[in-house]
């Protein structure tokens, strides 16, 4: 999954064509709502995906009945599309937040749990796939043989981290920490508690073949901010932090907790100081940065790179990305000046918070209370059956997504879906056409990309093999080690290989959606089909303002601020001549400004330049889909259902797709850390296209009106 550690407290789905991550929709997701979830089956249900039944949300593809028909949809369009649905919903206890993506995610995971479950009973035959999935799952239920271990499963590691004596020991403990768990670029995954990641992914220079590129880590909480902001809620954090990094010391039998505990927070405060913002990170430009091995030392100095590079396998690889290079070399120069008791303690207790949900109750508790309850908000943790489930499907994921797409993906939904995506490509190549602003050299570049666009649905052509993936039924916590470390060496072995262009980033159950830049692919996994999304009985014009939206957001972001970056063949190359460059930005950057005066938290406002390419993708992907919905009529008359014409009910079923409710504290962790605008705000997008004000016939004077000329158009 996509899912960052400390995003699965959340159950986070980043990038979603829809929601969130990186080029693809990202979702800070939730569910239990009662007026959305009221015509859903129960979980455990077994029904498939395309049936005779009722579209599952309202009675033509969204939900009527959450509407607030008093509001004025040009003066609060979020209130009309989905207010008494925000009035009766109530986030899940287990939940930070709650919205159309967690819907779907909890139903997805009842599903899951069937299939799981089903296999475990199975007792399928040794070394196969679906026995290594019944033995993942099931030696994290057995809490009793669980709680008999206590914290002994991660004693030899802790023993090895007390036995450092030297420098290079040091280097080597940190390089055989790192695990490939960021994905840039793909899935807009940038955080790990490691002091770095290693990302395997196309040469920016010559997509091809593939970069190992290094990038930033070693925070325990989610951004730099969360050590050096100077608001009272951080400051807050910080303390707590404190305790928290105490608490786990305690649990597992160390003297002086508290000593320990400042110096870790000392030590991440530095490493904080020298991390680079999201804004950085995420900017493309300044990411190309080539190391050759034989240059590190001078690049970088303070580490021992031999000592490094060897425990994590790489010693022998002629150059890297450094993809923060800043943050890379205050990190090394922090190993060298900062005291080796500090990063004692500090590996000793990231090893330990690391490990934490697979030991022992009161080290999964102690985990919680800080990362799901301080930092997002969370009240309740979720069930034990909801956490294995998404930790199985971490370290099996394609092979579950075998079994979860025979049983509910038929043919017919991704022949359905594959249509709507060929509508929709055929509608960005007739908007690329129509563009006014661009010159004919840009376009023929951008015409020369759309043709090399893929839409990979459901499911990948070619699964993944796991056979040399150890799961041992009753080693919970070596079982989840032991799947970092087989992802790791997975990514390692890419290196010196051609890119596979048919490789999948996401697991065909996950509910989500992503473009992959530097392949110029747009993936679109099985479980997404499903509403508010996608009902293979709901009426188009619904389909198209929801998954429709969600297909042309991936399109465009082929061509946003970062895709339009890369070429045809996925290359980093400018395309673009000045004057239409210098156009898109200026038009990039009153779209900014028209986010940045969104105020969702007192004091706190949406940072339009950090969200700004999912703001772009949102606005291309819904004028996109428009146009491709009125392809699909191939010029038939469309009718007017229960009162709503074929243009409302395209605008409510955008809308009505990123309905959502937040925990403050969750949705202040979204607006500081992620490159989305939170999901009720995304269907502000309307505000910029003109179908909108005379589907609702909004006029001069209501609150969301803008006249023509601030109704901001790219695509
Ligand atoms: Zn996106």
């Amino acid at each position: 999954m996509s899912v960052s550690p400390k995003a699965q407290a959340d159950t986070v789905t980043r990038r979603y064509l829809l929601v969130a991550g990186s080029s693809a929709l990202a979702v800070a997701a939730s569910a239990g709502a009662r007026m959305g979830l009221a015509r859903t089956p129960a979980p455990g249900s077994r029904e498939s995906l395309p049936s005779k039944a009722k579209p599952a949300i309202g009675t033509f593809g969204f939900d009527v009945a959450g509407m607030d028909r008093s509001a004025a949809p040009g003066d609060d369009f979020v209130r009309y599309a989905v207010g008494k649905w925000i009035d009766t919903t109530e986030i899940p206890p287990d939940r930070s937040s709650w919205g159309s993506v967690a819907i779907i995610h909890r139903k997805t995971s009842a599903r899951v749990r069937t299939l799981i479950e089903d296999v475990s009973k199975a007792r399928a035959r040794e070394g196969s796939d679906n026995r290594k999935i019944g033995d993942y799952f099931m030696s994290f239920m057995d809490t009793a043989r669980i709680e008999r271990l206590g914290s002994s499963p991660v004693m030899p590691e802790l023993h090895a981290i007390a036995a450092i004596d030297s420098h290079a020991q040091l280097s080597a403990a940190l390089g055989g920490s790192i695990r490939s768990d960021v994905d840039v670029l793909n899935l807009g995954v940038f955080y790990t508690p490691r002091i770095m990641s290693l990302w395997v992914a196309e040469d920016l220079d010559d997509a091809t073949r593939y970069r190992p590129y290094l990038l930033q880590g070693g925070l325990g909480m989610p951004d730099r901010e969360y050590f050096l902001g100077s608001s009272p809620h951080y400051a807050t954090l910080r303390s707590q932090y404190v305790v928290h990094i105490a608490n786990v010391l305690r649990l597992a039998g160390f003297t002086t907790p508290q000593e320990r505990a400042t110096r870790v927070m000392a030590l991440e405060t530095a490493i904080a100081r020298v991390h680079v913002s999201v804004g950085d990170t995420i900017d493309v430009t300044k990411a190309n940065t080539v190391w050759l091995r034989s240059e590190l030392a001078a690049k970088a100095p303070g580490l021992d790179w031999t000592a490094f590079l060897t425990a994590a396998g790489l010693n022998d690889q002629p150059r890297f990305g450094a993809w923060q290079p800043s943050a890379l070399a205050g990190i090394s120069r922090l190993t060298a000046s900062e005291p080796l008791q500090a990063w004692k303690d500090y590996l000793a207790f990231h090893t330990i918070e690391n490990a934490a949900p697979f030991l022992s109750e009161a080290f999964a508790d102690e985990h919680f209370a800080f990362n799901g309850h301080a930092v997002s908000g969370t009240p309740q943790q979720q069930e034990r059956w909801k956490r294995g489930v998404d930790h199985t499907s971490d370290a099996l994921g394609q092979a579950i997504g075998k079994l979860y797409v025979r049983k509910y993906f038929p043919p017919a939904a991704k022949a359905q879906a594959q249509g709507m995506a060929d509508n929709v490509l055929k509608a960005f190549a007739a908007r690329l056409d129509r563009l006014d602003w661009m010159g004919t050299e840009t376009k023929a570049h951008a015409k020369k990309k759309l043709a090399n666009f893929r839409v990979m649905v459901g499911y990948p052509d070619r699964w993944r093999d796991y056979s040399g993936l150890e799961i041992v039924r009753g080693d919970a916590y070596g079982n989840w080690a032991r799947a970092g470390l087989f992802e790791y060496r997975r990514n390692l072995a890419k290196l010196g290989r051609p890119v596979d262009r048919s490789e999948w980033f996401m697991t065909p159950q996950t509910v989500n959606a992503l473009f992959a830049p530097s392949q110029n692919s747009v993936t679109l996994p099985a479980a997404i089909l499903a509403p508010s999304f996608f009902d293979p009985n709901a009426d188009a014009a619904v389909n198209y303002g929801a998954l429709g939206q969600g297909l042309g957001h991936e399109v465009t972001h082929g061509f946003d601020d970062n895709g339009a970056l890369f070429d045809a063949n996925g290359n980093l190359r400018n395309w673009w001549t000045r004057a239409d460059m210098d156009h898109f930005k200026a038009e990039a950057k009153r779209l900014a400004d028209q986010y940045s005066a969104y105020e969702p938290l007192p004091g706190l406002h949406i940072d339009g330049e950090q969200t700004s390419t999912e703001n772009i993708a949102d606005l291309g992907g819904l004028a996109t889909a428009w146009d491709a919905y009125r392809l699909s009529l191939q010029g038939r008359p469309a009718p007017v259902i229960e009162g709503f014409t074929p243009q409302q009910r395209f605008f409510l079923g955008f809308a009505q797709n990123y309905r959502a409710v937040f925990r403050p504290a969750a949705l202040r962790r979204q607006i500081v850390t992620d490159v989305l605008t939170p999901a009720p705000y995304r269907a502000l997008t309307v505000r910029n296209l003109d179908a909108w004000y005379s589907a609702f016939d909004v006029r001069p004077g209501q609150k969301l009106y803008l006249p023509p000329a601030r109704r901001v158009k790219i695509w």
